[in-house]
């Protein structure tokens, strides 16, 4: 692969199990998406919370993908490993006086769409405490190569947000920042679910000197319900014995109708034919296999 010149985009699952039908559409849709741009494709297991991974899930995830002709280039990675880089981040955050240490119980944050800044001026480290960003009110603005201009104010949306929680675990926020901030990573194609989460990110990325990928977020597969297909609502996990079938039924819901072809040749027409211009905004609904 010719990574090294340009770049790579990235599939970031959570190892909470197997991957089911809106886990694959979203790793097929990243892997065509670097693919067409002749970028390589990584796999990294997003596995800091710990109480929720599943120890078989990384295996049977790696297997799901093999199956499916979806090959990832270097090593997989897993933010447990990373946790020296998260925790430079943060020491360079605090030097910058940018974080705090909060002690407010859920209670007290009930009702508060937004943090209420009790513990902006906590400047020392405590255990009991989970560790804060401060935002300020300046516009994040991004294009996003399927939702289009996003403008949003921290204040306003998020607020001074958790890095590193209160039992322990880097945030997500943080992590993801940290990783997607990788000079590697130039695209980050994930569900349209994750679309706030990504003014914070970037904000991280910038007072951590990152350099911000470019972002394509792609529409959600909901249940005949209308709610995320996910672990929780029950998705029926991918049957690796019929990859060829669960391609076509994920690529016609990316909006392409491919002719029969084998699975090789299925996915090669697939990197071809690759468009996000026909992929609109709008979340789909899968009813089942
Ligand atoms: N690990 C996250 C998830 O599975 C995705 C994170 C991301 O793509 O940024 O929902
Ligand atoms: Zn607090």
């Amino acid at each position: 692969m010719a990574d090294a010149v340009a770049g790579a985009g990235r599939f970031a699952p959570s190892p909470t199990g197997p991957l089911h039908i809106g886990s694959l559409y979203t790793a097929l849709a990243s892997f065509l998406d670097a693919r067409a741009q002749g970028l390589a494709w990584r796999l990294r297991f997003d596995d800091l919370d710990q109480p929720r991974n599943d120890p078989a899930a990384p295996e049977r995830i790696l297997r799901t993908l093999d199956a499916h002709g979806l090959h990832w280039d270097g090593a997989v990675q897993r933010q447990s490993d990373h946790l020296e880089l998260y925790e430079a981040a943060l020491t360079e955050l605090q030097q910058m006086g940018m974080v705090f240490f909060c002690t407010c119980s859920r209670q007290q944050l009930q009702g508060h769409s937004t943090y209420p800044g009790t513990c902006r001026s906590r400047r020392s480290p405590r255990s009991d405490a989970a560790v804060r960003v401060r935002v300020d009110a300046a516009v994040c603005e991004f294009a996003d190569s399927v939702q289009g201009r996003q403008q949003t104010r921290l204040t306003d949306s998020a607020g001074d947000f958790v890095i590193k929680r209160r039992d322990g675990p880097f945030a997500y926020q943080l992590a993801t920042a940290v990783d997607d901030g990788d000079p590697g990573i130039v695209r980050v194609l994930r569900g349209r679910d994750l679309l706030d989460n990504t003014p914070r990110q970037l904000y991280l990325m910038a007072l951590l000197n990152l350099e911000a990928p470019a972002y394509a977020h792609i529409p959600v597969l909901l249940s005949p319900v209308l709610e995320k297909w996910s672990k929780q609502t029950l998705a029926p996990s991918v049957d690796d014995r019929k990859p060829d079938a669960n391609l076509r039924t994920c690529l016609a819901l990316l909006g392409l109708k491919p002719p029969e072809l084998e699975l090789q040749a299925l996915l090669e027409w697939a990197v071809a034919h690759w468009d996000l211009r026909r992929l609109g905004p709008k979340d789909r609904v899968f009813s089942g296999f």
